[in-house]
This record gives structure tokens, C-alpha cells and sequence, in this order.
């Protein structure tokens, strides 16, 4: 048999080693999530796309074994619910999956199907590179100097949802707590929201950070925090980041002030700085010295401002891929929303997804099929026949449908 035949007949799981990497059999079952709005035509564009690296690079020996998990209003309509416990299983189960954006059903007792996916799989690192993609308009005078890749905490810090409304039974009783046990008195009818930053999270995922970092050539890790003015909780998060460098990549990192006093300012080979900044402060150097930067990793609140900051440095969110990364599985998607407003329109730009599925082909280990949708997106842009949100910002470029770009992004790996 030869082996395209072979492969294609045995689509298998992927399966993780006892040391944490990936087994990826040749041809993997990945479930993914089409997403609703626009999420059936991005996907679409992205499946062909993601289909054509493979084959460009890997002939028949390789392929992908799609899987379609029912979720978001789709999920709704089969099963009446809109995150079925059986898709998340699958998930767990299939170790790599992919999403596109799903809407947050209104006054449905959901706050948003996203934030449940990584809070109940334990997606704990939201992951979002940034980089220049030549021709795509930017605010900067050098975006090509942007090479970031952003490590968000995903599961604790405000966004854990321990908030209490003004007035309510339950935001009286904290604010009596405070008053009687803490000494503290809040201003009348205050809303109240808990901001939870406990080691174990924060050392987990500032050593995923670490690990990117060495395995993909980076020469820091910033840890970006508020601590200056949230001691216990940003600036604890630095205090944890510093000692999860040492404890676990002692040999393989040293801290900026290593870096001047041992070092003269030279990075020596196979070691990556660690440093920290202000958060305000990081703000305003990834605009002046983005080149300075390379991995952040961030508490959840500052993550979600400097990703999406940092993709608008490079054109947008349009184009910006994500990942939500735990220790037993890993979501690929869409980082914007679903675009009702378009629905169906076969409109706007899949780059998003399909950039996030060169990040999960990276992350499979079949990093040359990743390396051909980045370079294939980049020739296509540079042909300039784009989707409208890009076509409305380069002078003399066509516009063309979102099918029609996919289809200009895989005939460039034919
Ligand atoms: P959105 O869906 O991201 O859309 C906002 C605007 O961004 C669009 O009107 C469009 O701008 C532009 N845009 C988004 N995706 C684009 C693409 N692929 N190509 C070109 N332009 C694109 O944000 P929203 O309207 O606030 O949210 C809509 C729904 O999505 C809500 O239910 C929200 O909860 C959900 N949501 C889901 C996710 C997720 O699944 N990860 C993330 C965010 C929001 P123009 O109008 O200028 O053309």
C-alpha cells in the first residue's frame, strides 16, 4: 500500500507523550468549530487554505482528517445547547482543535461561549503572535520591526467573573465584610469585583512563555504588570514570573541585570533575558523600540489591551491569529468576532483563522506547512487583489470576495 493510501485510511488521534510533546500520526482527526456569522465563510476559505499547505508540502503523505463539532448556534439548533458537553470532550480527546468566532447568545444565562471553552477546558494561555505582513497598512513608520507574540493569563485576575452589582444583597454583604473585619470603607453603592492572581497560574503559564521563547529563537520574555501600584497581585505576578525562571530554566535564562553586569549587554547563545516592565510604560515602548520586545507574558486584564493594541500596530484584528493553549489541549481561532452584519456575504477577511491555522499546523510540528500559508498570504496580499477591509486602506489594490482570496492564497503554494 503506498503510503498516501495508507495514511488517508487511518485517521487517528493525536496523542501526547508523557513528557508533554505531541504525537501527530499523519493523518490527524482535528475537530473544529465553524462558528456562526461569518465563522462558515472564514472557515470555508481557511479549511482550503490549511488543505493546500499540507499538500504543497508534504505531497499525499500527510492529510487532515476534519471533524465538525457542533457548537454556538449550530450546536443550538442539533442538540439545544449552545456548547454541548460531548463537543468539549472531543476537544479534550483530539488534543488540537480549531474554532471560528461564535456569537454570545443574549440573556441566554451565558456570559460568552468563548470565555466557557477556555474555562472549562483550562485553555490557560491565550497566545497571540504579532507580526508585520508586508503591504498591509500600518500607523507605524517601521512595522516590519514587530515580532511579538503575546501570553495572556486566561483564567484568573478580573475576568474570573467574581464581580457583585451596586445595590445588590451580595455587594453589600463584601462591603460589610470590609468595613467589619478590614477596616475598610468603600463608597456607597459600589459595584465590586475581585482581582484573584494566585502563583500557580501565573508560574504555568510564564513558563509556557519561557518555553516559546526557546524553542522559537526569541531573546526575551517581558513580564508586563502593574505592580507598581498592585503589589499583591501584578506585582506578585513579576515576583512569580522572576522565580519560575529559576526554578524551572535556571540554565536557560538570566535577568536583565545579569545581562549588563555578567554579560556586557550581549545575549549569550541559548539563553533568553528575563525582564519586566510597567504596563503604561510598555505601552509606549512597543511603539518606539518594538524591536527591544519579543515574548510578554501578561496577567489577563493588561493581555487583552496590549494584543489587540499590538495587532493594530500591524493592521488590525483582521488579520491577527490567537491561540488558547492549556496543559491537555489547544484551541485555535479567529481572534475578531462574527461580524453578524455580514453573514453570509462570503465578504470579509479569513486571514485571522487562517493565520491561526498556520499557528496550529506550527504547533503540530508541521512547521513547513505553517511557514507555506504565512509565505502564501503574504504573496497574495502583495498581488493585491483583497478583501474589502484591506482593499478600502491600499491604494490600487482589487477588491475580491473571501473565496476568492483563499483561492488567490492556495493557487500561490500550487
Ligand atoms: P466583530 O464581530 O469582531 O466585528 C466588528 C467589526 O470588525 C466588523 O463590523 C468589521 O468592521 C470588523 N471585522 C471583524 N472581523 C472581520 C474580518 N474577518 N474581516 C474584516 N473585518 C472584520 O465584533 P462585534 O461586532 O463586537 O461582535 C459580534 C459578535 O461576535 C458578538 O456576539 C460577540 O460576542 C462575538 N465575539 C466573538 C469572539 C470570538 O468568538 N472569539 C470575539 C469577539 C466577539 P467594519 O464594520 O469596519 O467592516
Amino acid at each position: 500500500m503506498s503510503q498516501e493510501v495508507r495514511s488517508m485510511a487511518n485517521p487517528e488521534k493525536i496523542t501526547k507523550n508523557s513528557d508533554g510533546s505531541l504525537n501527530v500520526p499523519d493523518c490527524p482527526i482535528i475537530p473544529f468549530i465553524e462558528g456562526d456569522g461569518i465563522g462558515p465563510d472564514i472557515w470555508r476559505a481557511s479549511q482550503l487554505v490549511i488543505e493546500a499547505a499540507v499538500k504543497s508540502q508534504y505531497g499525499g503523505t500527510r492529510k487532515i482528517d476534519w471533524l465538525e463539532l457542533p457548537v454556538g448556534e449550530k450546536g443550538y439548533a442539533q442538540t439545544g445547547n449552545y456548547l454541548p458537553d460531548e463537543a468539549l470532550k472531543t476537544i479534550q480527546d483530539h488534543i488540537v482543535a480549531i474554532k471560528g468566532p461564535l456569537t454570545t447568545p443574549i440573556g441566554k444565562g451565558i456570559r460568552s461561549l468563548n470565555v466557557a471553552i477556555r474555562q472549562k477546558l483550562d485553555l490557560y494561555a491565550c497566545v497571540r503572535p504579532v507580526r508585520y505582513i508586508e503591504t498591509v497598512p500600518s500607523p507605524m513608520k517601521n512595522p516590519e520591526k514587530i515580532n511579538m507574540v503575546v501570553f495572556r493569563e486566561n483564567t484568573e485576575d478580573l475576568y474570573a467573573g467574581i464581580e457583585w452589582a451596586s445595590g445588590t444583597d451580595e455587594a453589600e454583604a463584601v462591603a460589610d465584610f470590609f468595613k467589619s473585619k478590614m477596616g475598610v470603607a468603600l463608597p456607597p453603592l459600589s459595584g465590586i469585583g475581585v482581582k484573584p492572581i494566585s502563583p500557580g497560574n501565573t508560574k504555568r503559564l510564564v513558563a509556557s512563555a519561557i518555553t516559546h521563547a526557546l524553542d522559537n529563537g526569541f531573546p526575551s520574555v517581558t513580564l508586563m504588570h502593574k505592580g507598581n501600584i498592585m503589589k499583591f497581585t501584578e506585582g506578585a505576578f513579576a515576583t512569580w514570573g522572576y522565580e519560575v525562571a529559576k526554578e524551572r530554566f535556571g540554565d536557560q535564562t538570566i535577568t536583565e541585570s545579569q545581562l549588563y553586569d555578567q554579560y556586557d549587554g550581549n545575549i549569550p547563545a541559548g539563553k533568553v533575558v528575563i525582564k519586566d516592565r510597567i504596563a503604561d510604560m510598555l505601552f509606549q515602548q512597543v511603539l518606539l523600540r518594538p524591536d527591544e520586545y519579543g515574548v510578554i507574558a501578561t496577567p489577563n486584564l493588561n493581555g487583552d489591551y496590549i494584543s489587540d493594541a499590538l495587532a493594530a500596530q500591524v493592521g488590525g484584528l483582521g488579520m491577527a491569529p490567537g491561540a488558547n493553549i492549556g496543559d491537555t489541549c489547544a484551541v485555535f481561532e479567529a481572534t475578531h468576532g462574527t461580524a453578524p452584519k455580514y453573514t453570509g456575504m462570503d465578504k470579509v477577511n479569513p486571514g485571522s483563522l487562517i493565520l491561526s491555522g498556520a499557528m496550529m499546523l506550527d504547533y503540530m510540528g508541521w512547521k513547513e506547512a505553517g511557514k507555506a500559508v504565512r509565505d502564501a498570504i503574504q504573496a497574495a496580499i502583495k498581488a493585491l487583489r483583497v478583501t474589502y477591509d484591506l482593499a478600502r486602506q491600499i491604494d490600487g489594490a482589487e477588491e475580491v470576495k473571501c473565496s476568492v482570496f483563499a483561492e488567490a492564497i492556495a493557487q500561490q503554494m500550487k
